[in-house]
């Protein structure tokens, strides 16, 4: 199965030492320092964001990156720290897998929250990312398929083919790999 599709969940989860081979820096506007891991995606992945952030800027629309890539054991510090229900075990984050990108705006001081979907920012990322292979991986209704509360801030790049499929039909990631 092409690892751009795959399911990575709390009940598929990534084998601890799983570190995507071909990370890379995207060229799009970060609020992490040079440097910091979370501005890397894998290679394909980090290519279709140019691509969206690029046609984002052309309509003056302010998209920043906040967290890209996350290690398995930066997932497990993170867990440590905060102890919420909501987030994702070791090896259950996306984020390990180097294709999900989580993304806010300045009119919004840069913060991951549900109110992102109602900025122009966060319209145009569930309008457009498709186009460019990226779906909002934890939509509103479906978190009991997904088990993540609504991100409208989480984007996970698909391939372009699946991602215009899963959103013209409105189906999940998870719904996907039951059918
Ligand atoms: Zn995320």
């Amino acid at each position: 199965m092409s690892p751009y599709i795959q399911l990575v969940s709390r009940a598929c989860p990534l084998s601890p030492d799983y570190v995507p081979s071909d990370l890379t820096e995207p060229d799009i506007p970060f609020r992490a320092s040079p440097g910091d891991p979370k501005r890397l995606l894998r290679a394909q992945a980090a290519c279709a964001a140019e691509e969206l952030f690029r046609r984002a800027h052309r309509m003056q629309i302010d998209l920043y990156g906040i967290s890209g890539y996350r290690s398995y054991d930066r997932q497990a510090e993170i867990c440590r720290e905060t102890q919420s229900a909501y987030v994702a075990p070791p090896g259950c984050s996306e984020h390990q897998t180097g294709l999900a990108l989580d993304v806010s705006c300045p009119d919004l001081n840069f913060e991951l929250e549900e109110s992102f979907a109602s900025t122009k920012e966060g319209k145009f990322l569930e309008n457009y990312g498709p186009m460019y292979g990226f779906i909002i991986r934890y939509p509103k209704g479906k978190e009991k398929i997904t088990g993540y509360a609504w991100e409208p801030w989480h984007i996970r790049y698909v391939t372009k083919t699946l991602a215009l499929y899963l959103s013209l039909i409105n189906l999940t990631l998870d719904e996907y790999h039951q059918l």
